[in-house]
């Protein structure tokens, strides 16, 4: 068979993990990515067992756990600090084979770009639109035009290629809450265990990086937009300085300038994630809110998918149609269930908090990580060894 290429819009962790599962499977890949660099922001992500398997089968696994903190346990919390649920990150290994590790982002990023061919990741290349010429794919982009096999839409929320696929599709829709990112100086005492709080209409959540650094996430609801008088960092502080240990100490080992905020959005379901020979992936065909810490899983979950669907065929556009039919369902329930969490976390009239909380304190652990099975127990196509790994328990 002769090397078919493929051009990737976007370098963002769907689509570096797409380029890394085709060349894997023998593609030329170029990934056009518009910044500069391939960079990613300065919080931490965290990686469920079904994205670990689908970085084991990228062969990456090993290194994401080694630059990853694992934590013993962690859960949720109410307003004054008392658990309400707890999960010990062994019984998930028991589970679903793999734990909940956290790392940074940068370092997720490096071990993706660090797999690649140095000469295929085209940084300051802005795609600017996708042609059809007599049926194959023209990617425009400032550095000229491309004419792969195969053309992947990984560029992200507000994605060209989204718009070029279904230009009358609704655009994102804000969650009505925004959160803040950030990472901690290293700290003498880190927590030893990793906890959402959960207030009213408020959410603040820490959990551990190397280094002993932790990596925290704070979410309120507020108007889309909403602009501070306050520096991000003194806003933070009047909102959350007084929630329970160890909160306070957190933002106070938090460099003040190192506060990210960004209004949370996800996307309407669409269709079809495919047309022809182009195929959208990650956030560009399912952005998510972050509730189930899901967006870049199922991102992961996608690039793996694709591949294999490519594999063995010379028929892109069966295979791409066989992707959809994989990804598109399970894709776009995990966005449904996101966006239903977050209603849940942002409650804020006083009955249905304590209502939720109670609730919250009577599931047991079991019911819960059960009920998580179809997210976390994903294994990837044709893997037999772990189809039936721990399935429905
Ligand atoms: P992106 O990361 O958006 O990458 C898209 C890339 O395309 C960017 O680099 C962009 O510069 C580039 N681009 C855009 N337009 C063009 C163009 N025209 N030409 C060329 N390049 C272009 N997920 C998890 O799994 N776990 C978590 O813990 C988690 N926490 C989160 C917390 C928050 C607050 C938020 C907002 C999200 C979180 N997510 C999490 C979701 C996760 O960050 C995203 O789902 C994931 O990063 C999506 O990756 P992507 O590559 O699809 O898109």
């Amino acid at each position: 068979m002769p090397q078919r290429a493929a051009t990737i819009v976007g370098g963002g962790i769907g689509g570096l993990a797409a380029a890394l599962a085709l060349h894997r499977r023998g593609w030329r890949v170029e990934v056009l990515e518009r910044a500069p660099e391939f960079t990613e922001i300065g919080a931490g992500i965290s990686l469920w067992p079904n994205a670990l398997r689908a970085l084991e089968a990228l062969g990456l696994a090993d290194v994401v756990r080694a630059a990853g903190a694992v934590e013993t346990a962690g859960g949720v919390r109410d307003r004054r600090g008392r658990w309400l649920s707890r999960t010990d990150n062994a019984e998930l290994v028991r589970r679903f084979g793999h734990p909940l590790v956290v790392l940074h982002r940068a370092d997720l990023l490096r071990a993706l770009t660090e797999a690649l061919p140095a000469d295929s990741l085209r940084s300051g290349s802005e795609v600017s639109a996708v042609r059809d010429v007599a049926n194959r794919p023209v990617v425009d982009h400032c550095g000229g035009e491309s004419r792969p096999d195969l053309v992947v839409g990984a560029d992200g929320l507000r994605s060209v290629l989204r718009r070029a696929l279904w230009p009358d599709a609704a655009g994102p829709r804000y969650a009505g809450y925004t959160a803040w990112r950030m990472v901690t100086e290293p700290l003498a005492e880190p927590p030893r265990e990793g906890a959402a709080t959960w207030g009213r209409g408020a959410r603040f959540g820490h959990t551990a990086l190397p280094g002993r650094r932790m990596y925290c996430f704070a979410s309120a609801s507020l108007p889309e937009g909403t602009v501070f008088g306050s520096s991000e960092y003194g806003e933070l502080v009047r909102r959350f300085g007084s929630w329970p240990d160890p909160v306070p100490a957190l933002l106070a080992a938090v460099p003040p300038d190192a506060v990210l905020r960004h209004d949370l959005y996800d996307l309407p379901p669409l269709p079809s994630f495919v047309r022809g020979r182009l195929a959208l992936l990650g956030d560009a065909a399912h952005a998510m809110t972050p509730n189930l810490g899901q967006g870049a899983c199922q991102a992961l979950e996608d690039a793996v998918t694709l591949a294999h669907c490519l594999d063995g065929t010379q028929d892109v556009a069966a295979a791409l149609h066989s992707y959809d039919l994989l990804r598109r369902p399970r894709t776009q329930a995990v966005t449904r269930r996101s966006a239903r969490l977050g209603a849940i976390g942002q409650l804020s009239w006083p009955p249905a908090v304590l209502l939720r909380d109670v609730a919250a304190r009577l599931t047991p652990t079991r019911a819960t990580l059960r009920s998580m099975t179809p997210v976390l127990g994903w294994t990837p196509p044709g893997d037999r060894v772990t189809a039936s790994l721990n399935g429905g328990r």
